[in-house]
């Protein structure tokens, strides 16, 4: 195989966002639903209440307005119905049975059930692994490289199944795990020299610290690719910025589905490389009512599985917003582009203005070095609802003088009215004072919770 070929696939990936593809994409959908109504007890109940025949489906508007979409609300009502055992729910759901499968892993889930993602090795490579690699193969990533899989481990998706789809490329996996801590990390890519970086952004940030701790520079680690995901922070410019500086090396953003972040200097969203394998569509995250596909256009991401055996998805929603770019990308390459601007469980309603946490992130880090980048959105009663105005502690820079806070302050909360829509309440930490964190950043301070 060439090095040098544009993708992966060559057989798939230039026909992505394309009418050929659309057609192959209703062929798999129609193939898909009668697997599901012939294996799946939940969907064949659910097909003959619909009247959903399969065969039938003449487009994807059609099917979207057939089948209703399935949260993690509905997973939990499932669970609940089945007096706590999921597995009885995933026999219910999947084309196969629990018994078939290879390896299981679930989303973070920080409170309440989480979604699992149950896999058999043809999901795990095939699949999952198989976008992966597509991604992979766009960032630069060939078999000779190292990867520093430097993910939690322990149950998450771009853990284990993510290093375990990978090995399709050839590349060396260095298996340290974001579970060991920033010490361990450090003296595991010391060792064993990895070339890529594969872990949250905020861990990437956090080593950072770390390497400066220990009198070192980022730079010396020799790692020439980072791929981030996990959470929003690889797409927002000045966090992009921050590291490809510092470890002097192309940064890549991934996933919220099957997305991969491009060369392009410009922060162009994910390119969606994966229309044989799920189909992508965009929901209203109050009505459910689809929102065309168009530039710009906002809402709740659902996905449904093309290919798939325990990660068979009928629209599925994960809970991220997304907003799309089906033009084309000044890159290049194929696909159309997502970038993700916030969770369904995440917004924030101030006065009207509808907030993400990835919009505080975003002004916050337009401020370093003058603040560290680390803040917490302070919320003393549940959200979404917030009486203004919004409390957001930020961390003073390291070298930033405190006397100087109160002409930052003006200028942060000016910058916050022109480019988020609202006026927050700014309470300082002193530098270090916010706890960092080797896998998801925290963002929320609950006050209401203690
Ligand atoms: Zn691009």
């Amino acid at each position: 195989m060439q090095e040098e070929r544009p993708y992966w696939n060559m057989e798939i990936e230039p026909k992505l966002n394309t009418p050929e593809m659309k057609e192959i994409q209703l062929a798999k959908l129609k193939a898909m639903l009668r697997r599901l109504y012939d294996n799946a007890p939940f969907y064949h109940k659910q097909f003959d209440e619909l009247g959903v025949v399969p065969e039938k489906i003449k487009s994807f508007a059609d099917f979207s307005s057939a089948v209703p979409l399935f949260d993690k609300e509905g997973l939990r009502s499932m669970v609940m119905e089945y007096g706590g055992d999921i597995l009885a729910v995933l026999d219910q759901i999947m084309p196969v049975r629990v018994d078939d499968l290879n390896i299981m892993s679930t989303t973070t889930g920080t409170t309440g059930i989480p979604t699992p993602y149950p896999m058999t090795t043809h999901d795990m490579e095939d699949v999952w692994g198989e976008a992966m690699v597509r991604g992979m193969w766009r960032a630069g990533v060939r078999a000779r490289d190292r990867i520093l899989f430097c993910f939690a481990l322990s149950m998450v998706i771009a853990g284990i199944p993510t290093m375990m789809g990978c090995h399709r490329l050839g590349a060396m996996a260095i298996p340290v795990g974001a579970e060991v801590g920033t010490d361990r990390i450090l003296l595991m890519q010391t060792l064993f020299r990895g070339t890529v970086y594969s872990g949250t952004p905020s861990l990437a940030e956090y080593l950072i610290e770390k390497c400066k701790e220990q009198g070192r520079d980022p730079k010396d680690l020799g790692l020439r690719v980072l791929v981030c995901g996990g959470e929003p922070g690889a797409g927002i410019p000045e966090v992009r910025k921050r590291l490809e500086e510092a470890y002097g090396a192309r940064l890549f953003d991934a996933g919220a589905g099957y997305g991969f972040s491009c060369d392009y200097p410009e922060y162009q969203g994910m390119h969606w490389t994966a229309d044989d394998l799920a189909f992508y569509e965009l929901v209203d995250p109050e009505t459910r009512e689809p929102v065309p596909l168009e530039d710009g256009a906002e809402g709740e991401a659902l996905f449904t599985s093309m290919e798939g055996d325990g990660m068979s998805w009928l629209r599925v929603s994960l809970g991220d917003i997304h907003q799309v770019f089906v033009s084309p990308c000044p890159c290049g390459q194929s696909g159309f582009r997502y970038k993700v601007i916030g969770r369904t469980d995440d917004m924030l309603k101030v006065k009207g203005a509808i907030v993400y946490p990835t919009m505080v992130e975003g002004v916050v880090s337009s401020f370093v070095p003058r603040v560290s980048g680390e803040f917490r959105i302070v919320l003393s009663e549940k959200p979404p609802r917030v009486v203004p105005p919004l409390k957001i502690r930020i961390e003073r820079g390291e070298d930033f003088p405190a006397d100087k806070l109160p002409d930052l302050e003006a200028e942060m909360k000016e910058a916050f009215h022109v480019k988020a829509k609202f006026t927050p309440e700014i309470i300082w930490a002193e530098p270090g004072d916010l706890e960092r964190s080797t896998y998801k950043g925290q963002v929320f301070e609950r006050s209401y919770e203690q």
